[in-house]
């Protein structure tokens, strides 16, 4: 069952009625996520998002994002499945001035209209958390095909272009 996001929203509205989303969303429509990787989990994005305000913030937004996106590895290029993590601590504001007084442990977003796109700013946080190299932890054709290599080594096998080796023949023919 997909949770429903308004198309749009008024932060301090819905910091001052609490709001609180969590449930999965579809990724349909997350266009520059989808062009950042090779396929979106069809499960959409699992989401906890909480809109609300406290003493020193009037409109905030903390909770977290997730989704599952295949990726190349850059071992081996080959695709794998990777869990990308978006957390959200935003703090709105309407004006310049505003920014200095958002406390630390908030990013402050400054607001260009009253209403906010939860959908992209979602799919900004998302593409923020891709990794930059994304690796195969296990099971990457690139470790296998080292330890063949090594095995190789091991097994005492000749260098195939050994240099030396025909420097010594053309030496022998001199
Ligand atoms: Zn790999």
């Amino acid at each position: 069952m997909l949770t429903q996001l308004p198309a749009s929203l008024d932060p301090y509205r819905a910091a001052a009625a609490d709001k609180h989303f969590s449930g999965r969303i579809s990724a349909g429509g997350f266009t520059r996520l989808a062009s950042s990787v090779l396929a979106i989990a069809e499960e959409g994005v699992e989401l906890d998002l909480s809109f609300g305000s406290r003493q020193d913030v009037r409109a905030s937004l903390t909770g977290t994002v997730q989704v599952e996106v295949e990726m190349e590895c850059q071992r081996c290029l080959g695709p794998m499945w990777v869990p990308v993590t978006g957390q959200f601590k935003l703090a709105f504001v309407r004006f310049p001035s505003e920014v200095d007084e958002v406390p630390d442990d908030l990013e402050a977003i400054q607001l260009d209209k009253p209403e906010i796109d939860l959908r992209a700013l979602i799919e900004d946080e998302l593409i923020l958390a891709l990794p930059l190299v994304p690796m195969h932890q296990e099971s990457c054709q690139a470790w296998q095909d080292d330890e063949a290599a090594t095995d190789d080594t091991q097994a005492g096998a000749e260098p195939k272009d050994n240099p030396f080796a025909v420097l010594a023949k053309l030496k022998q023919d001199s």
